[in-house]
Order: structure tokens, then C-alpha cells, then sequence
């Protein structure tokens, strides 16, 4: 089993990594995708006259801000626009895909935090009525039900809170916790960049190998978003998962690619 999670940033190749993972599916390899759709989310959340917000915690992680509008907007992208597109995309290829959220099926399931601290002008706010939280489980149920029928899973955001609350997850650390559940292999984590780089945006710096128990130490190297890949892949390297790659999704055979060891390597 492998878990692929490919991004929502600029530059994907959607085509060529439904292309590549088509040809692999044909070809017998178990594989459950997770996407994610940042980049198309802020765009529409503009476009409706409710610009995304983005938070840093004191520790530095950046995550977007989630009221019940922005919950829907989220929604409205992730399960909607990004998830329909790339099954359409697999369908065409004749692959018999299952576009699904983590609420479906309670799939991704965590705790709603309400509230998330922020720091602004170099104080710490606490702001209120946000839809987020962090999968803790995950019911491989209806997973293994589909993928036993023959039916490619792909999965993104929200997750259901234990109350049945749709809360925005961060993709990368699901990804992460579904690898686990499924004992998978290897977990892709594909993006807009060849890697996780020593000295960002500097691609000649690619990291190529990242010891599996010392992953954690190279958060340093990780800015932003990239810090929640970093820890996802701690997490899953931790739960048992063989080995985790950072690729590259804006071109060519992304998931071929890593799984022949180009971008870096955690294992
Ligand atoms: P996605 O939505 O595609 O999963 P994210 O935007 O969450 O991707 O994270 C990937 C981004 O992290 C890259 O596009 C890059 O801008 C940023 N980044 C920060 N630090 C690094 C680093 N050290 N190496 C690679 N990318 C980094």
C-alpha cells in the first residue's frame, strides 16, 4: 500500500500525476490518494469577498483561520472543484475512482479546536470560532471496503470532530495518520518543489536522504507549510510507515519518480 498526497499549491501537474498514478493502479499497486487545494481555495474565498486568513502560532506554524464561512468556502474547493476534478481526471484514464471527504464515513476523525493562538505585531491573540483540528483516528473501514471492490479511495479535508463537526485538517499530517492506519509501504508527499531544501528557494540544496530518527531535527530547514510535512513525515516514519518522500507533482511522472528515490527521502 502506498498513500499518496499530492498538494494544493501552484504549479501541479494535476494530468501528470493522475497519469502516473493510473499506469501504477493498472498495473496492480494499492494506492490511496489525498489531496489538498490551498492555492484554488484562496483564490475563490478572494473572489467571494472572504479573503483567507492566515494565523502563526507562537511556535511558529502557519495555518489558515477557519470560521463557518471560510469552513464552506473550504468545502466548496476541496470536496468539490479539486476533489471532482481529479476523479474525473482518473475516470478518464478508466480508473475507477471514489472522491470522498474525511467526514464521509467519519474517515478522518479528531478533536475540534475552537479557538488558536495568534501572533500579530508580536503579541499573542486568541481567536475564536475556529473550525479546525487534528486527526487522531482514522476508520480505514469504508477504505478497505472500496479498495476491495476495486475502487481507487481519494480522500481530502475536512475531517469529522468526535461531536460530527466538519473541522479543516492539515492534509500532509492525514495523509500521515492514514499511512499508519493502512501500514502502507511508503507515503508520497508531493509539491511545488523538488524536496525539502536546505536552503530554500535554493533547488540545487535538495536534502537527499533524511535518517528516519532524526527527521525532527531538520524542521529547521522547513519554512511555513513545509514545517507540517516535516512532522508528518516524523509521524508516520514513528507509526511503522517504510519510508516517506518529498516530491516533486509540477511535471513529468511525479509518483514514479519518488518512488525511484528522486526528491528526499526519509527513511
Ligand atoms: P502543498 O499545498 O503543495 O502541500 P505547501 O504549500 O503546504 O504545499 O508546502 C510546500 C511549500 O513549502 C513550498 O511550496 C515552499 O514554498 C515551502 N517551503 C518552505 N520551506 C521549504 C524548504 N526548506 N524546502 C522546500 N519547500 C519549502
Amino acid at each position: 500500500m502506498i498513500v499518496v498526497k499530492v498538494g494544493g499549491s501552484a504549479g501541479i501537474d494535476y494530468d501528470a500525476v493522475c497519469a502516473d498514478l493510473a499506469q501504477l493502479w493498472q498495473a496492480g499497486r494499492k494506492l490511496v490518494l489525498v489531496h489538498g487545494g490551498s492555492q484554488e481555495t484562496n483564490r475563490v474565498a478572494e473572489a467571494l469577498g472572504h479573503p483567507a486568513r492566515f494565523v502563526t502560532s507562537p511556535s511558529g506554524y502557519t495555518s489558515r483561520f477557519t470560521d463557518r464561512q471560510t469552513l464552506e468556502i473550504f468545502e466548496m474547493v476541496y470536496c468539490g472543484k479539486m476533489n471532482k476534478g481529479i476523479v474525473e481526471r482518473l475516470q478518464r484514464l478508466g480508473v475507477n475512482a471514489v472522491g470522498l471527504s474525511g467526514l464521509d464515513g467519519r474517515i478522518f476523525e479528531g478533536k475540534h479546536k475552537d479557538s488558536v493562538r495568534s501572533v500579530e505585531n508580536g503579541k499573542v491573540k486568541v481567536l475564536r470560532g475556529d473550525h479546525t483540528g487534528t486527526v487522531e483516528k482514522v476508520n480505514t473501514g469504508l477504505i478497505e471496503l472500496l479498495l476491495g471492490a476495486g475502487y481507487l479511495p481519494v480522500l481530502t479535508p475536512p475531517a469529522a470532530s468526535y461531536e460530527g463537526v466538519a473541522i479543516n485538517v492539515d492534509g500532509d499530517r492525514a495523509a500521515a495518520a492514514l499511512a499508519v492506519a493502512l501500514k502502507a509501504e511508503a507515503m508520497l508527499l508531493l509539491s511545488n518543489v523538488p524536496g525539502l531544501l536546505r536552503a530554500y528557494p535554493d533547488e540545487a540544496s535538495l536534502i537527499r536522504q533524511i535518517p528516519a530518527a532524526e527527521v525532527e531535527s531538520y524542521l529547521e530547514f522547513a519554512q511555513d507549510r513545509m514545517k507540517k510535512k516535516v512532522l508528518g513525515a516524523a509521524e508516520a516514519v514513528a507509526g511503522g510507515v517504510g519510508r516517506v518522500i518529498f516530491g516533486d507533482a509540477r511535471s513529468g511522472q511525479p509518483i514514479s519518480a519518488a518512488l525511484g528515490g528522486a526528491g528526499t527521502v526519509v527513511q
